[in-house]
C-alpha cells in the first residue's frame, strides 16, 4: 500500500517558483505535487506567498485579482487556496496565505511595540525572518510530512526578492535533505521557426541562480512532449539532471495534471530531492477513476450562471468548479453559460436565460446588476427552471419573492435602496455603525441547522452543518411571517436563530437559495451535496423538457 512516511522526521520543504511570465498554473502544479505526495502516503500542506502590497486581496476588484478565497477562520485570501483544498486533504486557514502587505503590517507592529530592541529594521534579516517565520507556522501544524509553499509572482520581478531570500536561506537553515526547489517555466513552440525554444527556460534560471537559488526540478509547460535532445539542452544549460526536467504538457482538465505530472516521474524526482524513502507505488486510483468520468460524459447540461464580473471567469473559480464536480459525479459534462446580470435589466432580456436547464445567481456586492439577478430568480420561480441561490442570490431571491409574491411592491436590499420601506435584506445587525470595508463582515465558517423534510436537509443528509460565509448583509427577521406565510421555507438558521441561512420553495421542482458559499467546500472527489443535487435537478429539467410525456416526476 502506501509509503509509511519515517516517524519521526523533521518537516520537509519544497518551494514552488515561477519563471518566464505569470499564469502558467503555479498553483495547479503545487497543488498536483501535493496531491501525488499524499497518493504516496504523506502528509501534506500548501502555502501561498503573495508579492502585492494589499494585506490581503479582500478589497480587491475580482477583476483584478480573481476570486476571494474564503477558509474556515475567516480569512479572505488568494484563490490558489481553492485548489489546494481541492486538490488534497488541507484545510487551509489565514496562515497558508501571506502578503507583503501582511508580513510588513507584522513587522511594522513590532516595530512599534518595540520588539526589535531599538535595532535598525532592514528587509534582511527583519521582514525575511517575518516570511520564513510565516512558512514555519504552517509546517508546524499537527501531523505534517511536506510543506509546500508557492512564491506567486514571476522571478525578477522587484516585489518578489524578499521572498526568495527567505527561501534561499532556508536551504542553509533547513539543510539540503528537507528543502527542494521547484521552478515552473515556459517552453514555448514558435510556430514559424517549427521548434521548442529552450531560451526563456535558461534566461530564468540564470537569474534565480544569480540571487542564489538552484533549482532542483523543472516543470516546463509547454503544448508538447518535449523530446530528449530538448530536455538534453535544458539539463545542460541548467545544471538540473535530464530526469528532473520534467514536461508539464497543456491538459484538456486540470485534474488530470497530477496524471500527467506522474507520468512524467514528477513524483519520483520530489521523492529523490527530499531523501524520502523509495517510494511505493503511489495509489492515484481514484484520481484516476475522476479523470475517466470526466472524460466520458453520458449527458449535458447547461447552466446559466448570472452574475456581475462574468467577463472574468476566475472571478467564480469554485463556483465554476463546483459545478464542473457535481457533474463529474453524475457523469454528465457541465456546460456554463455567462449571462451579464446588467443584461437582464433591459426589456424582453429574458432570452438571454433561454435554453438554461438551471440558473445559478452566485455572489457579488454593489447595486450595478442586482435587478438582473432579481429577475433571474423571478424567471426561474415562474417558470420552474431550478435556481441556486448563493449570497448575492439568496437575497435576491428572498427580494423577488416579498416583492412578486408577497405584494411588498418596493422590498429592496439596503446595500441597494437604504430608503426602502421593505428592507427584507439589510446590514448586518454586528455591522452597524461600523465603516470600514476591510475586514468587516461575516467571515468564515459557522454553523448551520437545517429543517427535516426540506430539499435543503436531505442534500446535506444531515442536520448539523458547517459552510463559509462572506457577507455585510443578513436577511430581515421581521419578514419571515409574511414571506413564509406565502409559500417560502426557511430551511437552514444558525443555531442561536440568530441567521435565517437557507430559503427554498417546496412547490417548485428545486429552488434553493442559501446565504453562505458553499462552492469553497466542493472537491473533485467529493461534489457538495447542493451542487450535486442542483445539477442532477438540471438535468431533469432537461429530461423533463425535451420529453414532457416520458417524466412526469
Ligand atoms: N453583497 C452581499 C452582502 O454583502 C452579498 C455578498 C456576497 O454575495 N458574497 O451581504
Amino acid at each position: 500500500m502506501n509509503a509509511t512516511p519515517s516517524t519521526k522526521h523533521s518537516v520537509k520543504y519544497i518551494f514552488v517558483t515561477g519563471g518566464v511570465v505569470s499564469s502558467l498554473g503555479k498553483g495547479l502544479a503545487a497543488a498536483s505535487i501535493g496531491a501525488l505526495l499524499e497518493g504516496h502516503g504523506y502528509r501534506v500542506t500548501l502555502q501561498k506567498l503573495d508579492p502585492y502590497v494589499n494585506v490581503d486581496p479582500g478589497t480587491m476588484s475580482p477583476y483584478q485579482h480573481g476570486e476571494v478565497y474564503v477558509t474556515t477562520d475567516g480569512a479572505e485570501t488568494d484563490l490558489d487556496l481553492g485548489h489546494y483544498e481541492r486538490f488534497t486533504n488541507t484545510v487551509t486557514t489565514k496562515n497558508h496565505n501571506w502578503t507583503t502587505g501582511k508580513i510588513y503590517l507584522s513587522v511594522i507592529q513590532k516595530e512599534r511595540r518595540g520588539d526589535y530592541l531599538g535595532r535598525t529594521v532592514q528587509v534582511i534579516p527583519h521582514v525575511t525572518n517575518e516570511i520564513k517565520d510565516s512558512m514555519h507556522l504552517v509546517a508546524s501544524e499537527r501531523n505534517i510530512d511536506i510543506v509546500l509553499i508557492e512564491v506567486g509572482g514571476t522571478v525578477g520581478d522587484i516585489e518578489s526578492q524578499p521572498y526568495l531570500e527567505a527561501i534561499r536561506q532556508l536551504r542553509q537553515d533547513l539543510g539540503r535533505e528537507n528543502t527542494l526547489y521547484i521552478h515552473l517555466t515556459l517552453v514555448p513552440f514558435i510556430g514559424t521557426a517549427g521548434e521548442l525554444k529552450t531560451k526563456p527556460t535558461q534566461h530564468s534560471v540564470r537569474d534565480l541562480r544569480s540571487i542564489g537559488i538552484q533549482p532542483d526540478i523543472l516543470l516546463c509547460r509547454t503544448d508538447r512532449v518535449l523530446p530528449a535532445d530538448i530536455r538534453e539542452k535544458i539539463a545542460l544549460f541548467c545544471d538540473v539532471p535530464e530526469e528532473a526536467v520534467i514536461t508539464a504538457k497543456d491538459v484538456s482538465s486540470i485534474y488530470e495534471v497530477p496524471l500527467v505530472l506522474a507520468d512524467e516521474g514528477l513524483d519520483a524526482a520530489v521523492l529523490r530531492g527530499l531523501s524520502l524513502p523509495p517510494a511505493t507505488p503511489c495509489d492515484m486510483s481514484s484520481w484516476v477513476q475522476l479523470v475517466d468520468r470526466i472524460k466520458n460524459p453520458t449527458g449535458e447540461v447547461v447552466i446559466h450562471v448570472v452574475g456581475k464580473y462574468v467577463g472574468y471567469e476566475d472571478s467564480y473559480k469554485s463556483l465554476n468548479e463546483a459545478l464542473y464536480h457535481a457533474g463529474f459525479a453524475h457523469q454528465i459534462s457541465v456546460s456554463i453559460n455567462w449571462v451579464e446580470a446588467e443584461a437582464l435589466e433591459s426589456q424582453d432580456s429574458e432570452e438571454l436565460l433561454t435554453g438554461a436547464d438551471g440558473i445559478l445567481v452566485p455572489g457579488g456586492f454593489g447595486d450595478r446588476g442586482s435587478r438582473g439577478m432579481m429577475r433571474a430568480a423571478q424567471v426561474a420561480r415562474e417558470t420552474g427552471i431550478p435556481y441556486f441561490g448563493i449570497c448575492y442570490g439568496f437575497q435576491w431571491a428572498a427580494v423577488e419573492f416579498a416583492r412578486n409574491v408577497c405584494g411588498l411592491e418596493s422590498a429592496d436590499s439596503t446595500e441597494c435602496n437604504e430608503n426602502t420601506p421593505h428592507n427584507v435584506i439589510y446590514k448586518l445587525r454586528d455591522l452597524l455603525g461600523v465603516d470600514e470595508l476591510g475586514g468587516t463582515m461575516r467571515l468564515g465558517s459557522y454553523p448551520c441547522e437545517l429543517k427535516d423534510g426540506t430539499k435543503t436537509y436531505n442534500a446535506y443528509g444531515e442536520k448539523e452543518i458547517a459552510e463559509r460565509h462572506r457577507h455585510r448583509y443578513e436577511f430581515n427577521r421581521e419578514y419571515e411571517s409574511i414571506l413564509t406565510e406565502n409559500g417560502l421555507v426557511i430551511s437552514g438558521r444558525s443555531p442561536d436563530g440568530k441567521f435565517v441561512e437557507a430559503i427554498e420553495l417546496p412547490e417548485h421542482p428545486w429552488f434553493v437559495a442559501v446565504q453562505f458559499h458553499p462552492e469553497f467546500q466542493s472537491k473533485p472527489r467529493n461534489p457538495h451535496p447542493l451542487f450535486h443535487q442542483f445539477v442532477e435537478a438540471a438535468y431533469d429539467h432537461k429530461k423533463r423538457v425535451e420529453s414532457p410525456s416520458k417524466t412526469t416526476a
